[in-house]
């Protein structure tokens, strides 16, 4: 698969930098609402590409958007990273990806990004916010403002509350060294980044989610962040992953999401879809389906 896509939306080009894309989970452990017989209605669209049939596990991919703007280049979501420590979660623990090498060949240096924002900060949207030199935590954008939803901020920096999330150490390796360098700031949740992209409220999944809206020369693209995972929940708005913080705000959210975009030429951009990763919305019954963008620019 490339490890590099990109699409345009009027003046703003947007580039899709892949860390890693596998099968990576049994459907009833992400879902743990989802019954056999669901599962078994959706498994003729699912299979091959969406569900493994080798392994029963849901592809999923783990990549970053990187969108340039006529004024700003801002990195939004910063994957797993590398040498975390994760002994709860071991998909990301120690490991060593060529992801600086993948962002250089679509043609970004670290001291390009302007601003990072992390549509939530869960562990796999955080790693690459710092890497290990010399054994200490530094921020891996050094020019960059990260940009952190208040709101998400106040929820994650409660350890209680962390703690139902995972032990691991992701906030101490990724997130406490972005403030301690004085790279953060803390906005609404509606931030306007500038005239082509702002930031959405779409709390659920986490308290302080959001989405990135991309509005240019009458196009638009919406970078969707963790309202789904798998595309198995357009079919399926109510079905929640196990990681989603406010039930029925996520299912809200996920629905309003849906149904405001479905027939819409909004170019979807979600954080987990596998290749290509982009599509649109489409209405299906009583529910929706996703449909992949066969090839991006
Ligand atoms: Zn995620």
């Amino acid at each position: 698969m490339a490890l590099v896509q990109a699409w345009r939306i009027g003046e703003v080009v947007i580039h899709r930098v892949l860390e890693d894309e596998s099968p990576w989970v049994a459907p009833s452990t992400l879902y743990p609402d989802l019954t056999p017989e669901i599962l078994a209605s959706h498994r003729p669209w699912l299979e091959p590409h969406l569900l493994d049939p080798a392994t029963g596990k849901l592809v999923m991919a783990f990549h970053s958007f990187v969108v340039k703007t006529p004024w700003h280049t801002i990195l939004v979501d910063a994957c797993g990273g590398n040498d975390k420590n994760r002994p709860h979660k071991t998909g990301y623990h120690m490991k060593s990806w060529p992801y600086l090498e993948t962002l250089a060949s679509a043609g970004y240096h670290p001291q390009q990004i302007d601003f990072v924002l992390c549509t939530h900060l869960h562990a796999d949207h955080v790693g690459w916010n710092t890497r290990r030199v010399d054994g200490r935590w530094v921020t891996t954008f050094p020019r960059a403002r990260y940009l952190i939803a208040r709101q998400e901020w106040e929820h994650w920096s409660v350890g209680e509350l962390r703690a139902r999330y995972t032990t691991d150490p992701y906030f101490e390796d990724s997130v406490l060294p972005v403030i301690e360098s004085g790279q953060s700031d803390f906005v609404a949740m509606d931030h306007v980044i500038d005239e082509q992209v702002r930031l959405e409220p779409s709390p659920g999944h986490t308290p302080g989610h959001v989405c990135v809206r991309v509005g240019s020369g009458g196009a638009q693209a919406v970078l969707m962040g963790d309202i789904m995972h798998t595309a198995l929940q357009c079919a399926e708005p109510d079905i929640n992953s196990c990681f989603c913080v406010a039930p029925e705000q996520a299912r809200r959210t996920r629905r309003e999401f849906l149904g405001r975009h479905a027939g819409t030429p909004v170019l979807i951009l979600p954080a987990h879809f596998p290749t290509p990763a982009a599509g649109w919305i489409r209405s299906h019954g009583p529910a929706f389906r996703y449909h992949f963008d066969q090839i991006g620019e």
